[in-house]
This record gives C-alpha cells, structure tokens and sequence, in this order.
C-alpha cells in the first residue's frame, strides 16, 4: 500500500476496551500513525456516513441487533479488508453469553428492574431492534482476518497494522490474553 492507508473502525456490541487496548500502544502508535488515515471513528468523532474506499476496516463487538447487521454489510462492501478486531467480534465474547436468554427476557430485565424508570417501559422507537442472538461477525460477513483477545494485546494489534502497511500478511502470537 504506497499511499496513506485509509482505516476505519467501529464498535459494535463490544465494551470499547479493544478500542483502549489500541491507544495502549503508545509510542509505537505515533510510529504508526503517519502512515494511517482514520477515515470513520465514532468513538473519537460522529461521522454520519461509512466512506467508500476504506482499506482497513476493524470491527470491534459483536452483531446484536439490526443497525449492526446493516453496519457490517457496509463496511464488507466498503473496505478491502475486514477484520473481527477481539474476541466478542471474532467468536462473540462477553456480550455472547447473551444468548443464554432469550431477547424477550433481557429487554424485560434490563427495562422493567427495580431500578429502572419507568419499569415496564420500553423504548421502541429509539433503539435499533435487538436480533434473537448475539452473532460473532464471522457468521454476518466472510472476514479477511480475526485479531483474536479481550482485547488484543497492543503488540498484536501493532504488529497487524505494520504488516499491513507493509503489504504483508499479518501473523499473530498464540498468547492472546492481555496481562499487561
Ligand atoms: Fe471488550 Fe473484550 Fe469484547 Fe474487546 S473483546 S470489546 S475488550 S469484551
């Protein structure tokens, strides 16, 4: 990739920490960076639309209701390469263990506890309908590559985002649990 590698990243159904577990790298992110065009990031900004011509796009979470569903088919069509950045995206994670239950009983338990306003009350109209399950991205869209942790290690992630630069293909450690 000769120019600026334009990057795009999004959360999902996923807590952000694999969003932390990037601005982790430090000083080897400002090595980085120069080379990097973030071109979609909600988390640091509200972009209103996906670009077209992304060439790395990392997804963190998992798809749990419709708007993900619909974001990560964008994205699929938008980006050359696809990535389930952590666990919850690439296998569904934490937020999987949501499909111990159906979406009727969590809707009911998350708005109708003692210490919610108005229990019984359920907003509708202003949250994206939830799927049944919890779908790890691999299941919605073919993904090129998993960076697999919760959440990755920052030299996992650093070492994907170089080899890409780089053209190459990206190899990750067998240690993928974040201890540091
Ligand atoms: Fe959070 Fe872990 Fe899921 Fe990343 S993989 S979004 S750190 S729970």
């Amino acid at each position: 990739m000769a120019d600026k590698v334009k990057v795009a990243m999004i959360q999902l159904c996923g807590c952000s920490g694999c969003h932390i577990s990037l601005l982790d790298l430090h000083d080897k992110l400002l090595e980085v960076l120069p080379n990097l065009e973030i071109v979609y990031a909600p988390i640091v900004a509200d972009p209103k639309e996906i670009p077209d011509g992304i060439d790395v796009a990392l997804l963190e979470g998992g798809v749990r209701n419709e708007h993900d569903e619909h974001l990560v088919h964008e994205f699929r069509e938008k980006a050359k390469i696809v990535i389930a950045w952590g666990t919850c995206a690439a296998y569904g994670g934490i937020p999987g263990l949501g499909n111990l239950y159906t979406k009727e009983e969590l809707i009911n338990r998350v708005y109708s506890t003692e210490s919610t306003d108005n229990p019984g009350t359920i907003p509708s109209e202003e949250i994206p309908p939830l799927e049944d399950y919890v779908k790890p991205i691999p299941d919605v869209i073919k993904v090129d590559y998993i960076i697999p942790g919760c959440p990755p290690t920052p030299d996992m992630i650093a070492s994907a985002i170089v080899a890409l630069l780089n053209g190459e293909e990206p190899k990750f450690s067998t240690k993928i649990v974040c201890d540091e």
